[in-house]
């Protein structure tokens, strides 16, 4: 009975690892499969084989009958156990599917293909239904993949084999897991960390292969709340690099308003953005200073950006100060030319109106007789010649002249000094000239002679003009001496005559000379004009 007993359990021994054959084999369990696996045991076949040759020998109906109910009960009772095994192995399967969902949904990134590779590796495992420890080992290359852990060149953990399915499921995945938790647990986040840390604890001190689903799910949402993390990271990165570079717009465009508006203020306006841009430069470092491989996008974008406007604003602001400069030097070059020749002008000005004075003065003084102030008789010359081409030229209707000399005027200064003969001489200048009209001339001859040209007066005019000086002068009693009542008077004889058209200069003098000699003949003191010739 003892025998029988030790028999009966190895022959449970025996059906439990073929049905974890068949299991292992992931074969369906049909009693062919079944069939055929316990065939492949020795003990199995040995009784089997002993079975049927005892049905030859004895009666079959009496031996084989009983035995093989009992053997068909054990069968019927390790097949449910099986089916459970089973069951149970679909649900870490189904668990592991959900986990590495998680992971894959996770790790894809289009920029690391290292990743891609097994994520897909991963997938063909789940397609093709392989085992949890298969499944266990891409889980863990990913993870580790994923959280930057030690690998070699190729970006592949050099220490995990994808091998056979580990002998002890419930140890194997409880490492795993624990693993797993422990890693989760190094994102750098406190609730994160705490929460890793309290599952970590459970899984090693509670795990069972039967709730494996459900430290699947809690690890399935520490993973998700990770990822809520770090996406709301990435969009804060994303609105804050989008800034950077709406602001970066901005500053450009300010720039180029700034250098529209007022070139005086580049320098300043530039230093000023370059200021700017540094500070927002070393603010996006430091923000994106994150050892999360899928922000390299966004950065190589904000930094080839911030770049390219450096360098175009560099250039810019090198070309615009180089021009600013060069066009600042051609100015005070064109002020300092500018002032030179201005100055230069107002000199020449000055002194050409000082030269203008002087020549008009000169011109003035060779004009004028400088003891009387009347004109000489180089303006007289002067003024004839324009007379006679004025009329010749029919501007002028007539002239008429008046010469005259002052009567016996050698014994004046004779008998009352020579100073008295100039004052007599100025006198008589000055009421000369305080007869005539604005236009009339007058001018000493020369000595004690003086001759007057009278625009537009004919004959009769010109000699009632002399007889007027003539009379006035003639009426003044000079007194000589202060202190004594000693008077004189003083006659001018004069002579009168008109220009003519054919006259010459002295044509013209000779008549009116003539008229004044006859006027000395006839007694001195008188107007004789050249009718009376
Ligand atoms: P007549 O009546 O014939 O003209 O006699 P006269 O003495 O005036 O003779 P004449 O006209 O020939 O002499 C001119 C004199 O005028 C000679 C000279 O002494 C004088 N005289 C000439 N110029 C000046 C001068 O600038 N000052 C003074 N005080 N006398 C002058
Ligand atoms: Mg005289």
């Amino acid at each position: 009975m003892k025998e029988q007993e030790r028999l009966l359990k190895q022959l449970a021994h025996e059906v439990i690892e073929a049905l974890t054959d068949v299991r292992t084999r992931r074969q369906a369990l049909d009693e062919g499969a079944f069939a055929r696996v316990l065939s492949e045991r020795q003990l199995i076949n040995d009784l089997v084989t002993q079975a049927c040759q005892s049905a030859v020998q004895n009666d079959r109906q009496e031996i084989i009958k009983p035995k093989s109910k009992e053997i068909s009960d054990k069968v019927n009772v390790l097949s449910d156990e099986l089916r459970h095994l089973e069951t149970q192995a679909r649900d870490i399967e189904d668990a592991f599917k959900e986990l590495a969902g998680v992971l894959a949904s996770l790790a894809y990134n289009p920029d690391q293909p290292e990743i891609n590779k097994h994520l897909k590796e991963l997938r063909e495992d789940l397609r093709r239904k392989a085992v949890a420890g298969r499944l266990a080992g891409s889980a863990q290359k990913l993870k580790k993949l994923l959280f930057k852990m030690e690998t070699n060149d190729d970006g592949i953990p050099p220490d995990i084999p994808a091998g056979p399915p580990p002998e002890n499921v419930e140890d194997n995945l409880r490492d795993v897991l624990i693993l797993l938790v422990t890693e989760l647990g190094a994102f750098e986040d406190a609730d994160v960390q705490s929460r890793a840390k309290m599952l970590a604890r459970k899984i090693a001190s509670e795990f069972i292969l039967d709730e494996f689903k459900a430290y699947v799910t809690e690890i399935q949402d520490l993973i998700f709340t990770i990822k809520d993390l770090v996406r709301r990271e990435r969009r804060e990165i994303y609105r804050f690099t989008e800034e950077v570079i709406s602001r970066l717009d901005e500053t450009e465009q300010d720039l180029v308003r700034t250098l529209d508006d007022n070139r005086d203020r580049l320098v300043v306006s530039e230093t000023a953005f370059h200021a700017s841009v540094a500070g927002d430069m070393l603010e996006i470092e430091k923000s994106f200073d994150l050892d999360g491989a899928t922000l390299e996008t966004v950065r190589s974008r904000v930094f080839a950006r911030i770049a390219t406007l450096r360098d175009r604003f560099r250039k810019k602001r090198t070309e615009d100060e180089a021009r600013l400069k060069q066009i600042e030097e051609e100015k005070t070059r064109a002020e300092k030319r500018f002032e030179d020749i201005h100055s230069r002008y107002l000199t020449f000005a000055r002194k050409s109106k000082e030269i203008l004075v002087e020549m008009e003065k000169f011109r003035q003084a060779s004009l004028k007789d400088g003891l009387t102030g009347v004109y000489n008789r180089r303006a007289y010359d002067i003024q004839m010649e324009q007379a006679l081409s004025e009329l010749k030229a029919g501007r002028l209707t007539r002239f008429g002249l008046i010469v005259f000399d002052i009567d016996n005027f050698k014994d004046f200064n004779n008998n009352y000094g020579h100073r008295a003969g100039d004052k007599i001489l100025q006198y008589i200048a000055g009421t000369a000239s305080d007869s005539l009209r604005q236009h009339d001339f007058v001018a000493r001859y020369g000595g004690d002679e003086f001759a007057l040209i009278l625009p537009e007066a004919d004959t009769a005019t010109t000699a009632s003009v002399a007889e007027k000086i003539r009379a006035t002068v003639a009426g003044i009693e000079f007194k000589i001496y202060r202190d004594q009542d000693l008077t004189v008077s003083v006659g001018l004889s004069m002579g009168v005559c008109e220009g003519r058209t054919d006259d010459t200069a002295d044509s013209v003098f000779q008549r009116a000379d003539k008229a004044l000699y006859l006027a000395k003949e006839k007694g001195r003191n008188q107007v004789r004009t050249e009718r009376d010739l």
